[in-house]
């Protein structure tokens, strides 16, 4: 286990501070339970503001490529994600419910001196997943395997290259 990358939430949006990183998509465990293949990393960048309501948010961006398994056909599917969200900090959890009774669409967190970035990014991700996640034509998804499994001519060029003189 690597160690969690803490944040004091509400200095870092009042001093509009920002971070960013990658994560290797197998340490996200309950991402990880969705995924048909672990492989690859997100990116990731945070930056802390003041909204027009003076109260203080997160800016959340993710990309990332995600291999899904779609319900109908049971194929692998890519998934691209890419979060963009704004998450705003209350000091208190009634402070925060009383804000989302009046704007249901508020991405809000109760402000902690220890914010663990890597969960916040985990609950981001979850949230942005499909439900049932399908291809639009399940009939091209085992077409295109077939093409993907074919040897690439370019790629058996460079590993021939690549062979000592
Ligand atoms: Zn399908």
């Amino acid at each position: 286990m690597s160690t969690p990358i803490l944040i004091d939430s509400l200095s870092f949006a009042r001093d509009r501070q920002s971070r960013s990183g990658r994560i290797a998509l197998a340490k996200l465990a309950r991402v990880v339970e969705e995924l048909a293949a672990t492989d690859g990393e997100l990116v990731w960048s945070l930056q802390g503001d003041i909204d027009t309501l003076s109260r203080p948010f997160l800016r959340l961006q993710i990309q990332t490529v995600l291999t899904l398994r779609c319900q109908r056909c049971l194929e692998t599917m890519p998934f691209s994600l890419d979060v963009d969200s704004r998450i705003t900090l209350f000091t208190s959890e009634a402070r925060l419910e009383s804000a989302c009774e009046m704007d249901e669409s508020l991405d809000a967190i109760v402000a902690t001196e220890e914010l663990n970035i890597e969960a916040l990014i985990e609950d981001e991700v979850l949230l942005a997943l499909p439900i049932a996640p399908r291809h639009e034509n399940c009939g091209n998804a085992a077409l295109e395997r077939s093409r993907a499994e074919r040897p690439n001519p370019f790629a058996v060029l460079a590993s021939l290259k690549r062979q000592p003189e």
